[in-house]
């Protein structure tokens, strides 16, 4: 009862509560001026909301918050805390690492051009990535989390936790402002970023680390991008409401059946119903969500595509493409797999309201050639490092990209970390290079099983790994100032 009379004890639930990534802003800054903290003060911010806030939930919430923040990695947030990072793209790497630069005791600042977090594609988790979130609260949030066989998350849900630990760790999160590209220093201005809208006060920010989190085929200048080019290979997503009813909740869900492994189903939804896959995942989350890839040939026939082309860019073209045989088709291929179970099949919607239903390219991935580089410019170092989907884009279906989005977030934060306690810029590049060589190649079993020792250290995470096996004098290149080598 006193619970709920109690106002601020009712705004921090709105808060912990809030599903739209507007309402979390809204409320983050009601129960900031309830109690009178200014989250700008981003040193003293989370350790004042904690004094003032005297509340069970909130506590419960706090004590996972102070083990993490207690590591000694982070030194008491006191390694970085002369440094401030400007995070490009609140997506969910963008995110966790403004965590860590947070707990490290650098001042962030995030930039999202969206004004919403609108993706229902649901990302797979491996097991350390469940407890890292669950270390971080994530129940808390959202109570669901990890509650069905299978463990995954929609991009949403995921985005709201790590904006709600972001804005309590004091970390200033700006959505509807453009990324336009870097300002050098000039004068006694330091590095800043030119924003859209222009007037935005993130245009004044002026930082020595930027890390670089806008997703897929965001590439800031400097860097370099592999282009990896397969087989053809057309991705299908599509989301169904998920009314939660009994009927539903018996639907199993498949974690990825790849054609080898089942022919007979594969040949029989070919032969039954015209849709030919070589894989497909289905995951019963807060829609119902498939992810498949599609042969041409019956894409072709079905009239999803309406002209051949060798080119898969014109290939998959709007205008080739017909979203309603398309709608068919995803809905055919959700209904045979899940042998007609789910009652009422209606497509969720997406941000513009249309049925969820979209195709991708997966021919052609891209992965960055380095993970950081240092600029210096009138004599003020910048470092850039990419996360993310930036840094590699990965397939959908295999589900890598989160868990190896936060390895790379970890392994990132780690570097910065040396960076705020003035390590040599070649060799922390060096150290990072011979992390990010490893990530393609992590697996669920080849990474650490001790979870529970995770940190943003390198070798609480990869076993037997050597931390110079990349050397200072193969990344000079990364250097773009000659007179710091
Ligand atoms: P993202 O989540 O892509 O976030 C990047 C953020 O940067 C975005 O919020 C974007 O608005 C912002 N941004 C980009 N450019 C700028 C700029 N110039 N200025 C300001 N902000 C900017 N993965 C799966 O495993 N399964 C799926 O079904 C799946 N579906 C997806 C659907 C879509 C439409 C997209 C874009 C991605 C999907 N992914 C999927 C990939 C998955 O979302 C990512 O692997 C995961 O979210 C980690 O990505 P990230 O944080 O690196 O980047």
């Amino acid at each position: 009862m006193a619970d709920s009379v109690n106002p601020s004890h009712a705004l921090f639930d709105s808060f912990v509560q809030a599903q739209t990534c507007k309402e979390t802003q809204q409320n983050f800054i009601e129960l900031c001026r309830h109690l009178k903290v200014e989250p700008r003060d981003y040193k003293h911010f989370y350790s004042k909301l904690k004094d003032r806030l005297n509340y069970w939930k909130a506590k419960d919430l706090w004590q996972k918050i102070d083990k993490r923040a207690a590591h000694p990695d982070y030194e008491q947030g006191q390694a970085c805390h002369q440094n401030k990072c400007l995070v490009l793209g609140a997506g969910p790497c963008g995110l966790r690492t403004a965590i860590e630069l947070a707990l490290l005791g650098t001042q962030v600042a995030v930039l999202d051009k969206r004004v919403s977090f609108s993706r229902n594609n649901v990302l797979h988790l491996w097991p350390y990535t469940i407890r890292d979130l669950l270390n971080l609260g994530a129940k808390k949030f959202y109570g669901r989390f990890c509650s069905g066989s299978i463990h995954h998350i929609s991009i949403r849900q995921l985005q709201l936790i790590l904006l709600k630990v972001a804005l309590i760790l004091g970390v200033e999160v700006h959505t509807g402002v453009t990324f336009e590209g870097l300002l050098e220093p000039s004068g006694s201005t330091g590095w800043r970023a030119q924003v859209s809208p222009g007037s935005h006060r993130a245009a004044a920010f002026e930082f020595d680390v930027f890390i670089s989190a806008g997703g897929g085929r965001y590439v800031p200048d400097g860097f370099k991008i592999k282009e990896l080019r397969g087989k053809l290979a057309i991705g299908i997503t599509a989301n169904f409401v998920n009314r939660r009813t009994k009927q539903e909740a018996q639907v199993q869900e498949i974690s990825g059946v790849a054609r080898i492994y089942n022919q007979k189903f594969f040949q029989a939804l070919h032969s039954e119903i015209g849709v030919d896959l070589e894989n497909i995942v289905y995951y019963k989350d807060d829609t119902h969500y498939f992810v498949m890839t599609a042969k041409k040939g019956s894409l072709l026939k079905k009239g999803v595509i309406k002209q051949d082309f060798p080119d898969v860019n014109q290939l998959l073209a709007p205008a080739n493409v017909n979203q309603k045989a398309l709608e068919e088709y995803a809905y055919d291929a959700a209904d045979f797999s899940t042998d007609h179970m789910l009652p009422d099949l209606e497509f969720a919607r997406d941000h513009a309201g249309r049925p969820d239903v979209a195709m991708f390219d997966f021919t052609c991935m891209h992965r960055a050639e380095n993970a950081s580089l240092v600029k210096e410019r009138k004599g003020k170092r910048l470092l850039i490092a990419l996360v993310g989907d930036s840094l590699v884009e990965p397939f959908w279906p295999l589900g890598t990209g989160i868990a190896r989005g936060f390895l790379a977030a970890f392994d990132t934060a780690w570097m910065v970390r040396n960076w705020g306690k003035g390590g040599l810029p070649l060799e922390l590049l060096a150290e990072r290079e011979s992390m990010y060589q490893l990530l393609s190649q992590t697996t669920p079993e080849n990474i650490s099983k001790n979870y529970a020792s995770y940190s943003i250290n390198p070798s609480t995470r990869y076993p037997n790994i050597s931390m110079s096996s990349i050397k200072p004098t193969q990344v000079i290149h990364t250097v773009l100032d000659a007179h710091l080598h």
